[in-house]
């Protein structure tokens, strides 16, 4: 099945709204009309920019999509500090990134915690972009797929096949992400079909094969080709190199071809 490619830039916590716009701004100038049934773009900005970052590519009618880096799984309420779904579908979130990392690891997100924004996401119509990935103590033990499998189990709990449809998986090996290291082609497409085949566990084959399954971790225009050539990779999400115009745009047409 030919599945969309996708490539998503997760901009961390970096630019602010200046910076934000500016960047915005250039690769819209950038995007071509006949990109649009070749590839979605994403542009996941701090939460701060979501909104100025929407209103300059509303402006320009380009159809590059936005997400958010994280949210909440409440509605609204006493939550200090915290996002909800709503609040980010009204800055024009079509997606947002749950179980980063670096959520997981600096802020302590749980696989419980994953499931719940999950949820809420596809409750409020916005499309998960579901990370997952091991540590190199469990790629030493020999358990990547194992573990990435029980992640991924573990986000998509309760959660049917026309949901699951709706969301992306991004594999992103947690010593690869902004190290410079990255998974070779055959390490990053082994678990890939791995994961589509968890995948073909809880929804059926058909929706397994419909879901887009990224790559991320220290993807770059100097590796992007041979990772997307495999077959269970749709696509990259994107760190360091999602910063810069340049090797952005060149992420972009290279999942296009
Ligand atoms: C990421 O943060 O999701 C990521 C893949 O980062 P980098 O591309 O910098 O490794």
């Amino acid at each position: 099945m030919a599945r969309k490619p996708m490539m998503a830039g997760n901009w961390k916590m970096n630019n602010a709204i200046g910076e934000a716009v500016v960047l915005t701004q250039e690769i819209s100038n950038n995007w071509r009309k006949d990109w649009e049934d070749k590839v979605d773009v994403v542009i996941c900005p701090p939460f701060v920019d979501l909104k100025p970052v929407k209103t300059v590519l509303e402006f320009d009618k380009t159809k590059i999509f936005v997400g958010a880096q994280n949210v909440y799984w409440e509605e609204a309420g006493a939550f200090t500090g915290e996002v909800s779904v709503p609040m980010i579908r009204e800055c024009g979130c079509d997606y947002c990134i749950v179980g980063h990392s670096e959520r997981r690891g600096l802020f302590g997100e749980t696989n419980e915690d994953v499931n719940k924004k999950v949820r809420a996401l596809l409750g409020g119509r916005l499309a998960p972009i579901v990370c997952v990935g091991e540590s190199l103590a469990v790629r030493d033990e020999g358990t990547t797929n194992e573990y990435v499998c029980a992640q991924v189990k573990a986000a998509f709990a309760g959660v049917d096949a026309d949901d699951a449809a709706k969301c992306v998986v991004a594999y992103e090996p947690v010593w690869a992400i902004g190290t410079g290291r990255t998974a070779t082609p055959e390490q990053a497409e082994e678990v890939c079909a791995a994961i589509r085949a968890q995948l073909a566990v809880l929804f059926g084959e058909e929706t397994a094969q419909a879901m887009r399954i990224l790559y991320g971790g220290s993807m770059n225009p100097g590796n992007v080709d041979v990772l997307v050539a495999e077959p269970d990779i749709d696509g990259g999400l994107i760190g360091g190199a999602s910063l810069k115009r340049d090797s952005f745009i060149q992420l972009v047409k290279a999942v296009m071809q």
